[in-house]
């Protein structure tokens, strides 16, 4: 029999209420999601590697303004968009990530090009750009990247900002502008909408990647959890393959995604009960969102304690699906 190949992609945790996605929009996810899918599944099918299939993946939903990750992302404090973005090859444990970068059009590609073309795992900011310029990247004008949605956002959550300043009982990141309330479309998108993909491809080998705006409202040169190896994003072919999405804060201090995999390597969990264990860490802090994996044997788990997390996975034996809510 063959060896199994697949992937899994996300577009983000913490989706639009049920109640306020209109079937135009979620057919026009759905659409975006199986584009993703089946362009990285299509590199799969031919023989390519989990890297590229990665990679094209997420240029898919970088390219869509409807994800929080290149074109669409959301804004800082400063009306600006910094986006982050990771990759890792399970193959040689090699990995290449940036953050706060502000005029790459395909932030994953550079990722990639930090990992393969530098002797650094992590760039960030202007040095970061001052790289890509060197590898001949044309730039975009940030404006590129921002949309009407993510003005309105911004300006929702800076209103909110002021309002939870002056309240006894408003946390630090509800002071922070970082607002978790259920009051409907623009909060609950403000929030994640990251992409990112896991892949496991013809040779065996896994990939993860991950790509984001981060947080709307975001100060101080702020970086999440997606270009973290090891926190949003990690991959070896001995376990397994993840991409994370939601609070990055508490997926960081969790260090999610090595964490799946050191319980499979250690302690021989399965990757679904694994996951299940560090998603419960983030929720056990206070933190929500979800995350995408693969192991090496083509199992894959999608778990998230949001009230959504835009997903889509086709594997080599036949299954595929789409999804936003829970099944
Ligand atoms: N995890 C990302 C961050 O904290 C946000 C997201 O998943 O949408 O930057």
């Amino acid at each position: 029999m063959s060896k199994p190949f697949g992937l899994v992609i996300h577009g983000g945790a913490g989706v639009i209420l049920r109640a306020n996605l209109t079937p135009e929009m979620q057919a026009k996810y759905n659409a975006s999601l199986t584009l993703a899918r089946d362009t990285g599944y299509a590199i799969l099918e031919n023989g390519g590697t989990s890297l590229d299939a990665v990679v094209a993946a997420i240029k898919v939903l970088e390219d869509d303004p409807l994800f929080n990750a290149g074109k669409g992302a959301v804004l800082n404090a400063n009306g600006m968009c910094e986006l982050d973005s990771a990759i890792m090859d399970g193959k040689t444990l090699s990995a290449g990530a940036v953050a706060g970068i502000k005029h790459i059009k395909n932030p994953i590609t550079l990722a990639r090009d930090v990992m393969e073309k530098s002797p650094h795992v992590f760039l960030v900011g202007e040095g970061a750009e001052i790289f890509a310029k060197q590898l001949g990247y044309s730039f975009v004008d940030n404006t590129y990247f921002q949309t009407e949605l993510r003005k309105k956002q911004l300006e929702r959550a800076k209103q909110l900002e002021v309002e939870k300043k002056t309240s006894a009982s408003a946390s630090l990141h509800e002071k922070a502008g970082f607002v978790t309330v259920p009051d409907g479309y623009f909060i609950q998108t403000s929030h994640y909408g990251t992409v990112g993909c896991v892949a496991l491809d013809k040779a065996g080998n896994l990939a993860a990647g991950t790509s984001t705006g981060g947080m709307t409202n975001k100060k101080y040169g702020r970086v999440g959890d997606s270009p973290l190896i090891g926190a949003g994003t990690y991959a070896s072919n001995a376990t397994c393959a993840v991409s994370a999405t939601g609070w990055g804060e508490y997926f960081i201090r969790v260090v999610l995604a090595r964490d799946i995999a050191a319980q499979m390597e250690y302690k021989d969990t399965p990757l679904t009960q694994a996951a299940q264990n560090s998603l419960n860490k983030v929720a056990q802090l206070g933190g929500d969102g979800g995350l995408i994996a693969i192991d090496h044997n083509g199992n894959i788990t999608m778990p998230f304690n949001s009230p959504g997390m835009y997903r889509g996975y086709r594997l080599s034996d036949g299954r595929n699906g789409i999804a936003i809510f829970e099944q």
